[in-house]
């Protein structure tokens, strides 16, 4: 019964005729009242799974998040489709707090969002006492990771929504995030005192994104061409300083590209406002520090460029994760050097941070950046995911732009007998000069340009070697050494590659390259079949309706339609109301709204 309700309330608000993966149970524990922790990767559609069955259970949902834009993002598109929700947070004035509890007293809301902070910091309790008053029906957590030390963003404050359990007994606790480590998933449970909870983990991979990693060469030009990729198309370039940040934004708006910086180092008004004009396209590519991103959540970016690596694949996850969460098509480009993890490493040292643990996690994403493999298995697997799936079709490994040394078994013993002469006590720095015949001060005063293996690779470039390095730590021939020095040493199978040309057959090692400028674009599967069918021009002035539609009423453009429903629109072509609502992510109210609007567009288009 609640089932075919909830099926019901999906189709009519929402406008979806299908539920994602895990969306099912993840509601039926909502609805049932059974305690439940979902992770879903970005984009999963977790915030479905606590919206529909708001309006199904009887009472209030709040909703306990920390982020106070995609905050507003959600009530605006909750109220959108016709649904009662508020939301409570240090953003609003006096009187918008007085508005609120007046309708939260008069039972007018079905869902509220509220930030933490107002439910555990000066005055919570009263406004916990006046939610337990207020007939809740349950509590939703979303960035629930953050309760965890062992997540990428810890917030102390939520450490205390353990007094939810207390202030409102009898009411069902729901956890939701995107970070899937037990680890975190535990304390989770734990920290909100969770009773038995029900535990969904969905698949990590996300096929929409399109993963590439190029050495970092020319990096404007780089930039440009990425960007080249992506005319009009929304976009973040992550940097790692705020100095980077701000040059590269003023480089990119005099090269005619409009873009804004975003860091800490910005007052909050100057912050808010590139943000603002992020959001509601009036630019379109944003450049942000790594350690900044959590309110510059545009359903609809369409390629991250990190101009350097993060310190750590779960930063990376996070950050290209910000891409495609609509679900369609995206590009992820990491740009690195092998100068980019010595950088961090003195910056860890300098603030206390380097540990075993940051220095393995350092060491893996350099791995990922160097790695030769399908990438979507490569962080699938990292995740403790399973990938089924051989040749992605959405990476630069999949899609042939990895450039394939001509005899890696010659290489790869060239770089193994190397480490063995410097005595494995070196790093990849050391091994790389002495192959290239590079006489550093440290290899002279080693006496290592008299090695035979001084100069056995003269043409290839510090960046080239470092990767082959990795890729030989991946492929297990070469290993680190536990103590401080983190040397490269030799493993028992590459020692055995030493003696014996033979004992590892097909072994590959492969160059990255940029894609040639003249080489047709590479177009992911998910790509292709996301424009399957769509009239390209009709979507692109059903964008310029939305983004009319979008100004005339203040809110971000993604929160009339998603460009998901757009391309809909684009493909179905439909030019009556009853055809619009049979579009995915159009529900009764917006056809009735913005029906019209959208309609007509298309009857003159199609005609
Ligand atoms: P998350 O919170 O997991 O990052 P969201 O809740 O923001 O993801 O959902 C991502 C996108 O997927 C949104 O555009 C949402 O409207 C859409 N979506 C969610 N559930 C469905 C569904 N069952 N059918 C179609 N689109 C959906
Ligand atoms: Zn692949």
């Amino acid at each position: 019964m609640n089932g075919a309700r909830l099926e019901d309330v999906i189709a009519r608000v929402w406008g979806y005729t299908s539920l994602r993966p895990l969306q099912r149970e993840a509601m039926e524990a909502v609805v049932g009242g059974r305690d439940s922790v979902l992770v879903l990767p970005t984009g999963g559609g977790k915030s479905l799974c606590f919206q529909a069955p708001a309006l199904v259970r009887p009472g209030l949902a709040v909703v306990v998040s920390p982020l106070i834009s995609l905050m507003k993002d959600q009530v605006d598109t909750l109220t959108g489709n016709g649904v009662a929700a508020g939301l409570f947070n240090s953003s609003l004035t006096g009187a918008e707090k007085n508005a609120v509890v007046a309708g939260l007293r008069e039972g007018r809301y079905r869902l509220l969002y509220v930030s933490p902070e107002r439910l555990v910091g000066e005055g919570g309790e009263g406004f916990l006492s006046l939610l337990a008053s207020c007939g809740v029906s349950f509590v939703a957590v979303d960035e629930a990771h953050c309760i965890s030390q062992w997540g990428h963003d810890f917030r102390p404050e939520y450490r205390q929504l353990a007094r939810l359990r207390h202030f409102l007994p009898g009411v069902s606790l729901h956890a939701f995030t995107a970070t899937a480590t037990a680890q975190v998933r535990r304390d989770i449970a734990t920290q909100l005192g969770l009773r038995e909870p029900l535990e969904l983990v969905g698949a990590f991979d996300r096929p929409n994104l399109l993963y590439r990693v190029l050495p970092r060469a020319v990096l404007k030009r780089q930039i440009l061409d990425v960007l080249a990729r992506h005319r009009r198309e929304a976009g973040i370039v992550y940097c790692t300083s705020r100095r980077e940040v701000d040059a590269l934004a003023a480089w990119l708006s005099s090269e005619g590209i409009p873009a804004r910086p975003y860091h800490a180092g910005l007052t909050d008004s100057e912050r808010s406002a590139h943000q603002q004009a992020f959001l509601s396209e009036h630019i379109d590519v944003i450049v942000a520090t790594v350690a900044f991103g959590m309110g510059i959540d545009r359903s609809n970016v369409r390629f991250v460029v990190h101009a350097g690596a993060p310190r750590s694949v779960e930063h990376y996850q996070q950050e290209a994760g910000r891409a495609g969460r609509d679900g369609l098509e995206a590009e992820c480009l990491l740009i690195y050097s092998s100068a980019d993890f010595m950088r961090w490493r003195v910056m860890l040292e300098s603030s206390g941070e380097l540990s075993d643990a940051s220095r393995t996690l350092l060491q893996q994403m350099e791995r990922y950046a160097a790695g030769v493999g399908c990438r979507h298995r490569h962080l699938a697997e990292y995740f403790g995911d399973r990938y089924e799936t051989t040749g992605c079709g959405a990476c630069d490994y999949c899609l042939g732009e990895l450039e394939p040394a001509d005899t890696p078994v010659t290489l790869a013993r060239q770089i193994l007998s190397c480490v063995a002469r410097v005595g494995q006590r070196f790093g990849a720095t050391h091994v790389a000069s002495v192959l290239r015949g590079h006489a550093s001060d440290q290899v002279v005063s080693w006496g290592h340009e008299r090695r035979s293996t001084f100069g056995l690779l003269p043409r290839a470039s510090v960046a080239e070697l470092r990767g082959y390095i990795q890729q030989l730590l991946g492929l297990g021939l070469l290993r680190m050494t536990d103590d401080a020095y983190s040397a490269l040493a030799l493993t028992p199978k590459g020692l055995t590659l030493l003696r014996d040309e033979h004992s590892c057959p097909g072994l590959t090692l492969a160059r990255q390259r940029a894609p040639r400028r003249d080489a047709p674009r590479a177009v992911s599967r998910a790509e292709a079949a996301s424009w399957d069918g769509v009239d390209r021009d009709l979507f692109e002035r059903l964008r310029e309706v939305r983004l009319g539609e979008a100004r005339q009423r203040g809110v971000p453009p993604y929160v009339i339609f998603h460009d998901a429903t757009l391309r809909e629109m684009a493909r179905v072509r439909p030019t009556t109301l009853d055809a619009l609502l049979s579009v995915k992510g159009v529900g009764a109210r917006k056809a009735s709204d913005l029906g019209e609007a959208f309609l007509a567009v298309i009857r003159t288009h199609t005609t």
